[in-house]
């Protein structure tokens, strides 16, 4: 199996297993798609909790992907890879004074803050500054709206300030002088399949949006419809349709945009944009029968894509997988044992990537691909069970295979640990 030209075997050969591989081109043309369908008014932001590499954010800037960031190391990510200031966005629910200073020194677009203490604590350190920095109120919205896996309103959550007590804050720009609120952030859920409900989550956002701007009189530079855009990973479902998304989105934001000029309008989007780049590329180390099923035990598992495992949900489905070694091709058909289960080195039953699929059989040595796993992969899941660390990350582009993030090495991790030196003196003693 190739990418770009290039075999699979050939990328596991130079930069090893387990490890990430993204296609840039797929990368570049998602973005480039989403951007033609969609309104001109609308923007698209990248999420870079999905996929914090650099090296995928400079693919997706590349294409006209603004950020979206939660840390400080996502900021200085998408300041490195070229993303304007302007063009950058930070949000989360427990930002560090560190975080919101950053913010206000890299003169961001706009800060979303999820708690009026978090105003508060914005306008000393902008007033202090003598800066006035944009801000994004984010709302929690009063109702649910079904038909995404995980949905955000209509619950108390650590997320955004609850739409009453927005609506009842009062006069919000005579209260705020560094902290120039205007605008708001609403994010209803992730995994959405159905054009229908982006299209009923963004008219609600709307009609928020001008509610908020009667009852406390901001003014409305933005309004940040969330996104949450899925990707089909398991049997049953589809993938969206962007035109079937357009023709949702499109005259709601037409009206919107002519409505309101000069209001920036701003979709999120992570998984949408990066799932489908990427492949988890790991090889199998033994395989072995167990009371009638067959085992591929590989190197790669939960501590890089706890995603494909499950952990969390309750019946396990797989993820797209397919065999990747070089003779691929002659080896077809799927056993006629039938199903094999993949699982990886750790050592816990929930290490197991792959539930009886039907791939071909098995030997050691094969090397197998996970799909669809560009989004939400390692720097999701809890890559230090065991102190295996984080695998290696290569992002092929136009032919070229460049490794974007070196794979860590025992020494990294032991690096940071410390033995413990009984006769210090100056260490913090109890009286
Ligand atoms: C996680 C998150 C996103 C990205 O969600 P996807 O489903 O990956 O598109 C966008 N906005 C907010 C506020 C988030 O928390």
């Amino acid at each position: 199996m190739k990418i770009q030209g290039i075999e699979y075997e050939d990328l596991a050969e130079r930069y090893g297993t387990p490890s990430y591989v993204y296609d840039g081109n797929v990368l570049a043309g998602t973005i480039t798609e989403l951007c033609e369908v969609l309104h001109p008014a609308l923007e698209v932001f990248f999420s870079l909790k999905s996929n914090p590499n650099i090296s995928v954010f400079r693919v997706l800037h590349q294409g006209g992907a603004r950020a979206e960031v939660s840390s400080l190391v996502e900021l200085r990510t998408a300041l490195e890879a070229g993303a304007a200031p302007g063009d950058i966005i930070f949000l989360g629910p427990g930002k560090s004074e560190e975080e919101l200073v950053a913010c206000l020194e890299a003169g961001i677009y706009a800060v979303v803050v999820e708690s009026f203490d978090e105003l508060d604590r914005l306008e000393k350190l902008a007033e202090a500054r003598n800066v006035r920095q944009r801000v994004l109120l984010r709302v929690n919205p009063a109702v649910a709206i079904s038909g995404s896996r995980l949905t955000m309103g209509g619950k108390p959550r650590q997320f955004g300030i609850d739409e009453e007590q927005v609506l009842g804050a009062g006069d919000l720009p005579s209260r705020y002088q560094y902290a120039d609120v205007a605008g708001i952030h609403v994010y209803m859920g992730t995994r959405i399949l159905d054009p229908e409900v982006l299209g009923k989550n963004t008219r609600y956002v709307f009609e928020l949006a001008d509610r908020v701007v009667r009852h406390t009189g901001i003014r409305l530079d933005a309004v940040d419809i969330g996104g949450g855009m899925g990707v089909a990973y398991f049997e049953g479902e589809s993938d969206l349709d962007l035109t079937e998304v357009a023709k949702e989105l499109n005259p709601l934001i037409e009206e919107f945009a002519v409505g309101h000029p000069g209001t920036r309008l701003i979709l999120e989007s992570g998984r949408f944009l990066a799932a489908r780049a990427g492949v988890y590329v790991l090889r199998v180390r033994y395989t072995k029968q167990s009371m009638g099923e067959s085992f591929a035990v590989a190197d790669g598992g939960t501590h890089h894509h706890m995603a494909a495992v499950g952990i969390g949900s309750f019946v396990k489905r797989n993820f797209p997988s397919v065999l990747l070694s070089k003779d691929s091709a002659d080896r077809n058909a799927p056993d006629a044992a039938g199903r094999w289960t993949v699982t990886g080195p750790l050592c816990t039953p929930n290490d197991t990537l792959l539930k009886q699929v039907g791939l071909p059989a098995l030997e050691a040595g094969d090397l197998l691909g996970v799909e669809r796993s560009g989004a939400y992969g390692p720097s999701a899941s809890p890559g230090l069970f065991l102190s295996h660390g984080y695998p290696a990350e290569v992002l092929v582009m136009d032919g070229v295979a460049h490794l974007v993030r070196s794979r860590d090495e025992p020494d990294d991790l032991l690096r940071k640990q410390h033995l413990f030196d009984q006769t210090r003196t100056d260490d913090l003693q109890g009286s």
